[in-house]
């Protein structure tokens, strides 16, 4: 393929090309060739597995956020507790993306000897895509668990049952792995719907589905101006209480036991973006048989994956598969960048510090 088309308002951009560009733009902003690479590959990394609200489209944030002091483009993960099994460490408001990935290191060296362990990671710029930590675990032969908040700026997702905002979109993560196949991997935000998602409808005058906002009196509406005009009101949790349940624990695990910072408003908001993370990761060598545990998965999968498919429905998938699929197929035609958040990159880019010549050089065929 072209590296760069138009595609009627979405470009598509190779994968090389686009990490390459990202590159560059933190490596402007101050960031370490390494830090830089790193982050670019997990935000391209996002766009191919079709998380388009995790990839390029959050430069603007990191780097107005580097400008303004919030995000330090190369700080790295630091121990500042280890109680063997259990290990706090603080990203001192790092690339989440680089901090995430050295405390999931430090986690799997660790889990080697104790079979399980427990790592409080506080204190980072956004992490991104929770799942890369995840499979980052999956891809070493370990299960793990992740139970993240988010805080900084303004909660925009209302308790079950309330009509005011009191938390954010707090990701829950689950993989487990699979003997020479990618692994399962639960990535999800607890909130029904990701906030760039309403925007998009708002932008284009169009409605959000059913059960994802409500008004400022609570009430369930399709209408995503709710989240940006007066009377303001609110995302909502998904499965209504056993979503917002889960919210809660990603609050006060990833929060206030990890974090020490939860989105109460004592706290402080400055419009920036942190995540806390308290993630377990578990060696399945450690409760017994592994070969049975990789039997009894594949059996499940395989059972799982046999049911007759819903009217409207293809097949039966496993997590993790949906992105698997977008990735085998963005790596062949590229990601697709529509014109305003393009945009958005070029003008950080610029703000970086590169010019408009380099900008050029770097997006050209
Ligand atoms: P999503 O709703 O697209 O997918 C959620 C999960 O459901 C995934 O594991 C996916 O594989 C699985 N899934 C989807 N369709 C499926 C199907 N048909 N059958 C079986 N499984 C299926 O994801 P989301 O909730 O929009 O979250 C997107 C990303 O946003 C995640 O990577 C998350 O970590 C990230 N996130 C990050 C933050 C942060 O602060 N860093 C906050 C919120 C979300």
């Amino acid at each position: 393929m072209s590296s760069v088309q138009l595609l009627r308002g979405t470009m598509l951009i190779s994968q090389e090309k686009l990490t390459n560009f990202t590159t560059k733009i933190f490596t402007a902003a101050g960031s370490t060739e390494a830090v830089a690479t790193e982050v670019a590959e997990h935000l391209v990394t996002a766009n191919l597995k079709g998380h388009d609200s995790h990839g390029v489209g959050m430069i603007p944030t990191y780097v107005r956020n580097i400008k303004v002091g919030n995000l330090q483009p190369d700080a790295h993960a630091e121990v500042i507790r280890d109680n063997g099994a259990v290990l706090l460490i603080d990203g001192k408001m790092g690339f989440g993306q680089v901090v995430g990935h050295e405390a999931t290191d430090i986690a799997l060296e660790r889990v080697k000897d104790t079979g399980i362990v427990a790592v409080g990671v506080r204190n980072c710029h956004h992490l991104g895509r929770i799942g890369s930590y995840g499979e980052q675990c999956g891809l070493a032969g370990f299960v793990s668990v992740h139970f993240v908040n988010v805080v900084g700026h303004a909660p925009q997702v209302s308790p079950y049952g309330g009509r005011e905002r009191r938390m954010t979109t707090n990701p829950f993560c689950c993989v487990v792995p699979r003997e020479g196949e990618m692994p399962i991997v639960l990535d999800m935000a607890t909130s029904a719907i990701a906030l760039g998602k309403v925007r998009v409808a708002h932008m284009k005058g169009e409605l959000v589905p059913d059960g994802v906002l409500v008004d400022h009196e609570g009430l369930p509406t399709n209408d995503p101006s709710v989240m940006y005009e007066e009377p303001l009101g609110a995302m909502g949790p998904f499965g209504k209480h056993k979503g917002y349940g889960l919210a809660v624990m990603c609050e006060l695990l990833g929060g206030a036991l990890a974090g020490e910072w939860t989105a109460q408003p004592g706290n402080a908001r400055e419009n920036t973006v942190v995540n806390h993370m308290l993630m377990f990761v578990l060696d399945p060598n450690a409760f017994g048989g592994v070969e049975r545990f990789n039997s009894e998965v594949t059996d499940m999968v395989n059972y799982l994956r046999s049911t007759t498919p819903a009217k409207n429905f293809d097949r039966v998938r496993i997590p993790g598969e949906p992105e698997q699929e977008s990735m085998a197929q963005r790596c062949v035609n590229g990601i697709p960048i529509d014109d305003n958040s393009w945009a958005g990159i070029v003008t950080a880019a610029q703000t970086a510090g590169l010019s408009s010549d380099d900008i050029a050089g770097l997006t050209a065929d």
